[in-house]
């Protein structure tokens, strides 16, 4: 049952005057709940509630976190159709999705639940000690990934489950040992509730201390500030934009003590497509990028949104190809009226540019909030020279770059933004002359897809989602997969220690 209320700890709180409604974009009109803001006494005591229950959390056994996050997943289960058609009403997105996310979300919990239980992950250490070494002894030493404290979330806009309340982000921070205060995003705060009762009602189920979880609604930038701003807390993930993320890491590093802001932020995906690939088969990369371009309505961080390619006969005919099959998809409407307003501002940002050309626009009619997908391009020396070609417009969107030759091509890799992904779009006989492109790509972006598109994040030990800023504020870590995990540890060593004071995994 939705309630509009906080969780504070394991209690339904809502002590606030300030209220807001979530927003049906499909239906073009506000859901039905009313959602109180969380008060400053709300955020502090949630943040206190959390540093009291991470002493006790962080010395509960991987096995039994894992019980813990395998309890989420099933209590996610059984919210059952009010979930899916909370989601469907506070996104505008279609039920499959809904069931294809919530897979995903329950999918994540259970592999973090599978990490943890044993101790690899924490990646023990030991090295043992030297007496006789001259000139001085060899110490002891045992060193082990400990957890780092209480972790602010801010959910994502886009994933309403997979990046949200129980996603990515909390789910490796619960399973590192971390608390969890959750910054409910405003768009889809029925969703989150409904989550957060489930992963209330596992943490009593299976003995967790209260605390270990807590979900604040708000619908300004002010909850969020106080929660990254509060001492007790030791951590922050976030998904959305570049001026949010960066808010918000800047107001990190001012603390007294600075403290580590994972944001995954903006990209526009760069994909390069040779003469050869557009020579043998435009029209096949023309369909498959027009799909690209405008699944999930293009709101995807993964989202192809500039195409880089040699300028020759076959490109334009492939980029007038491009165009008609984006603009002959059906619409659909996007996450909400702001996103909406803000794919048309900045697509008109950049077609207003002199050196641009929009190649098609979706035609027909759309009624409020539906987006009109767009192609446009320009020459590379115009994309070199004017950075409002560079940005993301996040959405049914795409800038063909026709470059004039390779140096070209490799000047304007070399000077992107750092990025999640690059595309490689090649044919086999050029496989040997790919080395530069390869090269100056991997400096900019973290995951490099050859002959595919970066839509689609797969969840798996091996996937890199994060890449040079201003893709993810630490290029060093993945905020998808196993290794995500690693965001919320430290290194910590046991110097000369008796056996009897280690953790039993360092014990020889
Ligand atoms: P957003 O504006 O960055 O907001 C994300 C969350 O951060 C919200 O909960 C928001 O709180 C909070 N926030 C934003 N700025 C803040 C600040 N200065 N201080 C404290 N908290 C702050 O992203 P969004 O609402 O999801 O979507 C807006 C735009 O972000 C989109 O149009 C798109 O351009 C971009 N976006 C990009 C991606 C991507 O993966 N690349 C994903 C999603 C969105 P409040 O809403 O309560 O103010």
């Amino acid at each position: 049952m939705i309630t509009g209320k906080n969780y504070i700890g394991f209690e339904l709180s809502a002590k606030g005057t300030k209220t807001y409604r979530t927003f049906n974009p499909k239906e073009n009109k506000e859901n039905e709940h009313t959602f109180t803001e969380a008060t400053k006494d709300e955020i502090n005591k949630a943040a206190q509630l959390a540093s009291k229950a991470f002493k006790q959390y962080r010395t509960i056994s991987g096995n039994k976190r894992a019980t813990f996050l395998n309890a989420i997943a099933d209590e996610i289960e059984a919210l059952g159709d009010t979930l899916v058609q909370t989601y469907t009403s506070e996104s505008g997105l279609p039920e499959g999705r809904a069931k294809g996310e919530r897979g995903r979300t329950v999918g994540q919990l259970r592999m973090f639940a599978k990490l943890i239980e044993n101790d690899a992950w924490r990646e023990p250490t030991i090295d043992t000690a030297i007496p006789d070494r001259a000139p001085a002894p060899k110490p002891d030493l045992r060193q082990l990934q400990v957890p780092i404290g209480p972790i602010v979330v801010f959910g994502a806009s886009n994933f309403p489950l997979a990046y949200s309340t129980a996603g990515g982000d909390t789910a490796s921070a619960l399973a590192a040992g971390c608390p969890v205060i959750v910054k409910s995003h405003p768009m889809h705060a029925g969703t989150g509730e409904l989550v957060a009762s489930a992963i209330i009602k596992a943490a009593k189920d299976t003995g967790m201390p209260e605390g270990v979880f807590s979900n604040l609604n708000s619908s300004g930038i002010e909850v969020g500030q106080q929660l990254v701003s509060h001492p007790k807390v030791k951590g922050v993930g976030f998904t959305g934009s570049i001026n949010g993320g960066r808010a918000l890491y800047d107001l990190a590093a001012k603390r007294d003590e600075p403290i580590p802001v994972f944001a995954e932020m903006g990209s526009i995906n760069p994909v390069i497509i040779t003469k050869k690939a557009l020579e043998k088969r435009a029209s096949e990369i023309a369909s498959t990028y027009a799909g690209s371009i405008t699944l999930g309505t293009g709101q995807f961080c993964t989202n192809p949104g500039l195409i880089l390619t040699l300028e020759s006969d076959f490109t334009s005919i492939f980029i007038e190809d491009l165009g008609e099959k984006t603009a002959n998809i059906d619409s659909y409407c996007m996450l909400n009226p702001n996103i909406h307003s803000a794919f048309n501002k900045k697509g008109a940002e950049v077609i207003e540019q002199p050196e641009t050309t929009l190649v098609a626009e979706y035609k027909g009619n759309v009624p409020d909030n539906y987006a009109k997908a767009k192609v446009v391009t320009a020459k590379g020396d115009a994309f070199l020279k004017n950075p409002k070609l560079h940005q993301e417009v996040f959405g049914p969107f795409s800038l063909v770059v026709q470059c004039k030759d390779e140096i070209q091509l490799l000047k304007i890799i070399e000077n992107l933004e750092g990025q999640l992904t690059g595309t490689i779009i090649a044919e086999k006989e050029e496989y040997s002359s790919l080395s530069e492109i390869i090269e100056s790509l991997q400096d900019r972006v973290g995951r490099i897809i050859f002959n595919g598109v970066p839509t689609g994040v797969e969840v798996c030990d091996a996937m890199t989602h994060g890449g040079p800023y201003p893709a993810s504020t630490d290029s060093r870590f993945t905020a998808v997969g196993n290794h995500s995990i690693k965001r919320w540890v430290r290194p910590f060593s046991y110097q000369d220690f008796p056996s009897e004071l280690l953790p039993e995994v360092l014990k020889s």
